[in-house]
């Protein structure tokens, strides 16, 4: 059987990988618009590769809000328990790291792709480099559809099978431009609303995040509130970061995962009714909080206060809460009065900026939506409308939070897809 591969990303390689494993006889053949493979996959966790999570199917399908459920019958086939072993065999060791993080022991995702490519080579399967797939061949002669090839920018390509392994939408200098969105509606697929995922986010206090631009803050807790309802979204405890335009870091990315499912959320950021509320020192209370400060206060009497909280803040952040507080900065710090010191814990236990959008797709980690699910069959990854045709990968309908298991998803449908096409 011919079996055709559209994109060299996880899902695609582990469907090629799977395909000929299952049967040595199956011509199998990668399709790739770039001029190498797993393009994306080399950037992931900066660099590191997040491969997995080692957490249990259980818990992997609580990290995915996007039709985790879905996933059921996939990750019974092929799990994180499976990548890794599939690793260890092309000689690459794994480590855990903190919140079940799993990453190749050499903390580079270039020796995960080499996996593949080692695996790909050994298989004999033949990869069609700078090769874009730009439309499905279907037969509609008969009652069902059939597909029996590709059109691509060198020509037709015929197949028995074909897994459409093209990624989403984020991060398009990967590759990951759309394309297989397009080829699916075309014949007669629907696609659900594509959002931005684990992306950045923006707020209208413009001013103040140039100011702070660059600036990482560890051990902090946001909230997330819907201020028409004064009703919390998110809640976390982590790491966040200031950019140009807004906040990004860990637990900001995972929020926006959150965010992208509250009803109405995009007019809601329109009307300036989504706040993001910060707290710098989530273990003291106000109390507490308060009685440091005035310590610090008292052993630097005669400090102004422009000068002083350099024990108790990053130098980059001293100078806005400083504005904000709205005490005299010129003062020193024995005038400044227990009513200005409430405040300034006040500010310091929440300081507020509205979140004014999502950065677009194109700088998100992940696109959400996609291939409806409702057309897929969740056994073996086909369509249900056009026999012979598959899926693996972000093009489906679902997404994770972060920690490796969007990752897992693409093995594990490209597993699932490959080893399924030929019967
Ligand atoms: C910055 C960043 C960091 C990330 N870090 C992690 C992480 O640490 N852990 C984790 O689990 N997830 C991470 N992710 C998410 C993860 O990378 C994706 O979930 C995963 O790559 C999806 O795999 P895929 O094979 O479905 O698609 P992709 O990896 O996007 O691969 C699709 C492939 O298809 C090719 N293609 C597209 N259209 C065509 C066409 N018309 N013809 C031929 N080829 C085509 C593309 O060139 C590409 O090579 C990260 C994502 C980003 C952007």
């Amino acid at each position: 059987m011919k079996i055709i591969i559209i994109g060299g990303g996880p899902a695609g390689m582990m469907a090629a990988i799977s395909a000929k494993q299952k049967n040595s006889k199956n011509e199998v053949i990668i399709l790739e618009k770039n001029d190498r493979l797993g393009k994306k996959l080399l950037i992931t966790g900066k660099g590191r590769c997040n491969i997995t999570s080692s957490l249990n199917i259980e818990d992997f399908i609580r990290n995915i809000p996007g039709n985790g459920k879905f996933l059921y019958s996939v990750f019974n086939e092929f799990d994180n328990k499976d990548i890794i072993s599939f690793l260890h065999k092309q000689g690459l060791a794994v480590k855990e790291e903190r919140g079940n993080r799993i990453f190749p022991i050499t903390d580079k995702s270039i020796d995960v792709l080499n996996c593949f490519i080692k695996k790909i080579e050994e298989l004999k399967i033949t990869v069609k480099y700078n090769t874009k797939a730009e439309e499905l061949l279907i037969d509609s002669n008969n009652e069902e559809s059939k597909i029996y090839g590709v059109k691509t920018n060198k020509g037709n390509i015929l197949s028995d099978r074909i897994i459409i392994a093209t990624g989403g939408k984020s991060y398009p200098l990967t590759g990951s431009t759309g394309d297989g969105y397009t080829m699916a509606k075309k014949v007669g697929h629907s696609i659900t609303e594509l959002n931005p995922s684990l992306v950045p986010l923006e707020i209208y206090e413009k001013e103040d995040c140039k100011k702070i631009q660059g600036l990482s803050l560890k051990n902090i807790k946001i909230q997330i509130l819907d201020k028409t309802k004064n009703k919390i979204i998110y809640e976390d405890f982590g790491e966040m970061l200031f950019t140009h335009f807004g906040v990004s870091g860990p637990i900001i990315l995972s929020s926006s995962a959150h965010l992208i499912r509250y009803k109405n959320i995009k007019q809601l950021m329109k009307d300036k009714k989504i706040l993001l509320k910060i707290d710098l020192k989530p273990v003291l209370e106000e109390e507490k909080l308060d009685n440091r400060i005035l310590r610090d206060f008292n052993s630097e009497k005669n400090k102004q206060y422009k000068n002083s909280l350099e024990k108790l803040l990053p130098q980059k952040l001293k100078p806005l809460i400083i504005e904000k507080s709205s005490i005299n900065k010129e003062k020193r710090v024995n005038e400044i009065t227990k009513l200005e010191r409430r405040k300034l814990v006040e500010l310091l236990k929440d300081l507020e900026f509205y979140i004014s959008k999502f950065r677009p797709i194109e700088e998100a980690i992940i696109t959400a939506g996609g291939i409806n699910i409702k057309e897929i069959n969740p056994k073996n990854m086909e369509s249900k409308k056009i026999k012979g045709l598959y899926f693996a990968g972000e093009i489906i309908d679902v997404d994770a939070y972060t920690g490796g298991f969007n990752l897992q998803i693409a093995y594990s449908t490209g597993y699932v897809a490959g080893r399924e096409c030929d019967e």
